[in-house]
């Protein structure tokens, strides 16, 4: 019965991650995932994300210092955030690195995966600016 009540927690946090909608913090997602489940607590919540990080069925980014964001959209993405609004988007493609070029300048190990955060102003910020 437990195992079934959790199973259907992590369901509905993980739907909502999946669809994409920005990059909420566990407070948003909280708030979410309350209206499917009304019962469910922000520690539940907190507990779940963590073991789906865990798991590497979503991602944490670090978008604010004192807490993490998630990610649930399944492909390899990179991140541009707004230093204006704050908005995190996603950027697609495989352009930003060399490998080789890393490894001439600071071998570090195998690289394996990479995740770039880009700063700088949103379209939206660019259009209200003028
Ligand atoms: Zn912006
Ligand atoms: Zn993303």
């Amino acid at each position: 019965m437990t195992i079934e009540r959790l199973t259907n927690q992590k369901k509905a946090i993980l739907d909502y991650l999946r669809k994409g909608i920005g990059h909420p913090d566990a407070y948003e997602v909280y708030a979410v995932v309350k209206k499917k489940l009304p019962q469910i607590s922000l520690a539940t919540v907190y507990r779940n994300l963590d073991s789906m990080a865990e798991k590497g069925l979503i991602k944490e980014i670090r978008i604010k210092k004192d807490r993490f964001n998630y990610d649930g959209v399944e492909h390899h993405h990179h991140h541009f955030q707004c230093t204006n609004c704050g908005m995190v988007f996603n950027v697609e493609g495989d352009i930003l690195l060399n490998y080789e070029k890393i490894n001439e300048v600071a071998p570090a190990g195998l690289i394996e995966e990479y995740d770039v955060m880009l700063k700088g102003i949103c379209l939206n910020c660019q259009k209200k600016g003028k």
